[in-house]
Formats: structure tokens, sequence, C-alpha cells
């Protein structure tokens, strides 16, 4: 008679395995989903990623703003911004991750992505987020000056384009603001002593 055990465990040694088959018991059914911890993060945990690279965009004296884009629990594509450095005003954080996820995927559309950015996308932005079908857009703070996803415009849902966006703001909303409270302080402090020498 085959016999079915089920375990608490998804983690079963192979010592106990090989003692289970000499009793005749060879299937083993997990009570639980097996764990998969990278589906298990939340909107805070990838967020926190974004901030990790609007700090790279601050170390070369950039505006920091910073974007990945995930999908199935995985960080496919990073970006942070570089208009100064590359002299391109389409050098924004989600452009270069939405062009890096395009390349990686091999396909222009970013189906079943999450994009997330620590400041609310501007026009042209929402603009690639729309042309590349991306389905969710977290982002950390608002930008009253040039925002398109609430602010200034609502790209996001306008019934006149073919795609609409599923917006969740003020994720780490005060950190994402601080970072950029605190670098425009800092250049502010630095034009004053500039001017004073
Ligand atoms: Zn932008």
């Amino acid at each position: 008679m085959r016999l079915i055990l089920a375990v608490q465990s998804d983690k079963v040694c192979s010592p106990l395995l090989q003692d289970l088959a000499q009793k005749g018991i060879t299937r083993i059914l997990p009570t639980r989903p097996p764990h998969k911890p990278e589906l298990l993060r939340d909107h805070d945990y990838w967020m926190q990623r974004a901030i990790t690279e609007a700090g790279k965009a601050q170390a070369r004296n950039e505006v920091p703003i910073g974007c990945v884009i995930v999908r199935d629990g995985k960080i496919i594509a990073r970006g942070h911004n570089l208009r100064e450095t590359k002299q391109d005003p389409a050098g924004h954080a989600e452009l270069i991750a939405i062009r890096k996820a395009a390349r990686k995927l091999g396909s222009w559309r970013l189906i079943d992505t999450t994009l997330y950015v620590t400041l609310e996308p501007c026009t042209m932005c929402m603009g690639a987020i729309i042309l590349a079908r991306i389905p969710t857009v977290v982002f950390g703070c608002y930008d009253p000056k040039g925002g398109a996803a609430g602010s200034l415009f609502d790209l996001s849902c306008d019934s006149r384009l073919n795609h609409r966006v599923t917006l969740l703001p003020n994720v780490l909303e005060s950190d994402c603001s601080k970072l950029l409270s605190d670098f425009f302080a800092e250049l502010r402090k630095r034009k004053r002593s500039a001017r004073l020498t």
C-alpha cells in the first residue's frame, strides 16, 4: 500500500526521505505553499531600492531621483537621474530604467512590471510609461512643479489614451522628499558660499 504523508515544512532532509521511502511512503505533500521570500516583499522594500538608485545620482551631483522596475519579484532594471552628466534632457531615471528593461526582456511591452520611482514622473516619463504599457507605478513624493501623475497633469487615466496606469503615491514619501530637500538646501548653501568667496 502506498502512503502519502503531509508534512509541515517544505524542506525535508534527504535522510528523512530515504527513511520514508524504506517505509513505502513515496509522496510528500507540503501543507503550505512553497516560501518565496522575493514575492513577499512590499512596496517599501522596492522603494528603498529606488532610493539607493537616487543616492547614485546624488553622488554625481545630480538631482537625486532613482527608479527600479520589478517583475516576478525581481529587479529587472535600475536607473538614476543623469541629466547633467550626460547633458541629456531625456536622462531621467525612469526613461533610463525603461530602456534597460525593454532590452532585458527583448520587448517594448513591459507588461507584468511595476515601476518604482522616488519622485512623481514628469510628462515625458509618464508618456514612456504609457507607451511601454507599464501597468503600475509606485512613487515616493509628488512633484508640484512638473508631475504628470496627479500634480500638473494626470496622464494615468486619460480616456483619450489607450492605456491606463494604476498609481500608488506617497510610498516612503518623507524619505523621498527629504532626499530632494536636503540636496537643494546643500546646493543653495554651496552657491551662497561661492558668492562670498
Ligand atoms: Zn521624467
